[in-house]
């Protein structure tokens, strides 16, 4: 199928792509990687009346450090982030969800900032984002404001967003020293969204216990799902089986409405929370044990 018909602009500032952004209101599309997006128009399942590209703003396209941070620009591409030398060492769990996402192909084209605002509750960067407490920077008409990866999500492709705004930047806090992480899901087939998955970050003290932990699934819900009850479960405990066990049930539990559709039934989806909290936990402890 082919897209309804739309105007086309190419800004090379943000300031200019927020000011078309004003112009045309609701009309108005962002154009990111278009892995997304140019599926939806082909199937006219959206119609704006005139697309913004931000492909050609260059200041939105980064990865550095800072302030204890991984801090990317949202036109980066997820391939950038797969080959930067500085997330793999830097911010191993975004990395290795990088990799999950779709194929190589996708990842060339589609960026770090068109997956954190696209809010697909089954994609793994809003998950990172939420696990790793990440901050969201958008620019609008009123001007910059940061958002926490909590209050991003508000529901199924809905963030947190203005229809005027552009998210500009993501800033991943770097994970203690000695700190361990997982990213485990269950697709289909290689490429495919996960049918649900968690990510998992633990601290373990020098008793061996642990001090801190985040457990975050997706795929169960309409956006991230943090699994506190999961989170006390293990935390002050030495990690056991019997612990990843009873944590993987509070995170089955929380999973309260996972959806039904042909991929997975809603019950089976419930079932992948708690076994993907469970491995993800012992996998995330024997890193940090590796670390300390
Ligand atoms: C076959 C296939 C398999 C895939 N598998 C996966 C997968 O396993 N996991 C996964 O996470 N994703 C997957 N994807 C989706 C892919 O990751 C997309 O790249 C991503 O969802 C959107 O990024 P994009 O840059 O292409 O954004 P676009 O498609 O250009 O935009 C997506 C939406 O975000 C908005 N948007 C984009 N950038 C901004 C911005 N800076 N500010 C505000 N709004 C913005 C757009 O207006 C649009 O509504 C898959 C896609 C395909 C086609």
């Amino acid at each position: 199928m082919k897209p309804p018909r739309f105007d086309y602009a190419t800004p090379t500032t943000v300031t200019e792509a927020v000011a078309l952004l004003k112009q045309h209101d609701t009309e108005a599309k962002i154009l990111a990687g278009g892995q997304s997006l140019v599926p939806l128009l082909n199937m006219r399942l959206t119609r704006p009346g005139i697309l913004i590209d931000l492909g050609r703003i260059p200041e939105l396209n980064y990865i550095r450090e800072a302030d204890g941070a991984i801090v990317i620009g949202a036109m980066t591409t997820k391939r950038s982030v797969e080959d930067s030398d500085l997330v793999k060492s830097r911010q191993p769990l975004l990395h290795a969800a990088t990799v999950l996402i779709g194929h190589v192909a996708i990842r060339n084209r589609g960026t770090v900032g068109g997956s954190l605002a696209h809010a697909d509750p089954a994609a793994e960067y809003p998950a990172v984002a939420v696990a790793l407490d990440a901050e969201l920077r958008a620019m609008g008409p009123n001007g910059a404001r940061s958002i926490k990866a909590a209050d991003f999500y508000v529901s199924y492709l809905t963030t947190a967003l203005e229809p005027t705004e552009i998210l500009t930047e993501v800033r991943f806090p770097v994970l203690p020293s000695g700190a361990g992480w997982s990213c485990m899901e269950v697709a289909r087939r290689h490429g495919d969204f996960a049918m649900a998955g968690a990510m998992v970050t633990v601290t373990l003290a020098r008793d061996g216990r642990c001090s801190a932990a985040r457990i975050v699934l997706f795929g169960v819900g309409a956006v991230p799902l943090r699994a506190a009850a999961a989170e006390q479960v293990v935390i002050g405990q030495k990690p056991s089986e019997k612990v990843f066990q009873d944590a993987g049930q509070k995170a089955a539990d929380a999973a309260e409405e996972p959806m039904s559709d042909t991929h997975a039934s809603a019950e089976y989806r419930r079932y992948l929370a708690q076994v993907m909290t469970r491995r993800a936990l012992a996998e995330a402890v024997s890193r940090a044990g590796r670390a300390a």
